[in-house]
């Protein structure tokens, strides 16, 4: 395996500091600066981590935004307009959902939400329709075949678009597979330790700039602050999230084998639904795992208040494990049909396996059990 680290990061003279420096700067002197021009544009840390993102996607071009959100809204702005098609699967981030169903649907495109899992988008698929999926769902963890998706969706002439946030690129690299974008909410494991916001997308250069163009217009960009702690995330990510698959696929498996929880969903199981895609497209099953307690545990703040060692917390990704309650944080803004749809209840929750020890990890989960 080849660590993100193998990326060299830029060494920027004239005073040729090892680590790329904050250019905390809103403005750049004219007309010898004219690449930068303002902070709103462009700013070269901002830049710094677009290229080192680019490297570990294998794309011609990155931008990056102020959130997750950014990116997502930005890009589908640019790409849509009224009486365009969009196709998104069920099980998504609800924000991204909410957008499409809420914003993008009044303002005149024709969205269509399918059912959960590759077959469904398939399905869905019209001529020149924007697809819109997460590679790995949050928080219902389905793989999509992204290589077939993007196979079908190009004979149709039309774009796919991959949130890769919870895959990362350590595990999946959806260029690769075809995609035309690849996005990151950089908040969650890029960055890596619960400290920034941010986004980024990735793709061919015709793509990217329009979208970056929007970008300047929208004002949806990263400051250079937030860049250098990316940058800095990202040196280990790759040890990060190798740590970070064994511990949830050690997890899954130890849990699955006491039976203690009414259901442990993970890709690295062979009973999960997309086990066979996941095994080809995914070089690590992630390192996420969601499962249900048994009917009658009690109710989940009670549940919530049994752990010891892992917080609960609206975020996932970082060094350290965190546990959430969908129906109650990510996903409150869902009604009880459409959390039925992605296979969420008052029972399920959602566990990002940090760093530490896998058997601290267990044995706080087990709480929960008892
Ligand atoms: N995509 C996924 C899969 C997410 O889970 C989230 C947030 O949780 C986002 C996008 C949005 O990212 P941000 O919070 O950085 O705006």
């Amino acid at each position: 395996m080849s660590y993100e680290t193998d990326i060299k990061e830029t060494v920027d003279p004239p005073r040729y500091s090892l680590t790329f420096p904050i250019y905390q700067s809103s403005a750049f002197k004219l007309p010898e600066g004219n690449r930068y021009r303002y902070g709103r544009e462009n700013n070269p840390t901002v830049e710094e981590l677009g290229r080192i993102i680019s490297l570990m996607e294998g794309a011609e071009s990155t931008t990056c935004f102020s959130s997750g959100m950014g990116a997502i809204s930005t890009s589908l702005l640019t790409l849509l307009k009224p009486g365009s098609k969009l196709v998104m699967p069920l099980d998504l981030f609800a924000r991204s959902r909410s957008i499409a169903t809420g914003f993008l649907r009044e303002w005149g495109v024709k969205v269509k939400t399918c059912g959960t899992g590759t077959e469904n988008v398939l399905k869905s698929l019209e001529d020149g329709s924007l697809v819109f999926l997460e590679a790995i769902s949050n928080p219902s963890l389905r793989v999509y075949d992204i290589e077939r998706i993007s196979k079908a969706v190009h004979e149709k002439g039309g774009t796919l678009i991959v949130d890769s946030t919870f895959a990362t690129p350590v595990n999946l690299k959806p260029l690769d597979y075809g995609a035309d974008i690849s996005l990151h909410s950089l908040s969650k494991f890029i960055g890596g330790h619960n400290d920034i916001i941010g986004g980024s997308v990735s793709g061919r250069d015709d793509l990217i700039s329009r979208i970056d163009a929007f970008r300047r217009t929208l004002g949806t960009n990263m400051d250079p602050n937030t860049a250098f702690l990316a940058i800095r995330g990202i040196k280990t990510l790759g040890l990060r999230i190798d740590k970070g698959n064994k511990n949830a696929l050690f997890l899954a498996q130890k849990l699955s084998e006491m039976n203690v929880f009414d259901e442990i969903i993970y890709p690295g199981l062979p009973e999960h639904p997309d086990h066979r895609i996941a095994s080809r497209i995914l070089k690590g099953f992630g390192a996420v795992l969601s499962f249900r307690v048994k009917k009658g545990s009690g109710s989940y703040d009670e549940l919530l208040k049994k752990l010891k060692h892992i917080e609960a917390a609206n975020t996932l990704g970082s060094v350290n494990t965190v546990i959430s309650h969908p129906m109650t944080m990510s996903h409150r803004s869902l009604g009880k049909d459409e959390l039925r749809e992605i296979g969420v209840d008052e029972n399920f929750f959602r566990l990002s396996l940090g760093i530490e020890n896998p058997e601290t990890i267990i044995e706080d989960v087990l709480n929960m059990a008892n």
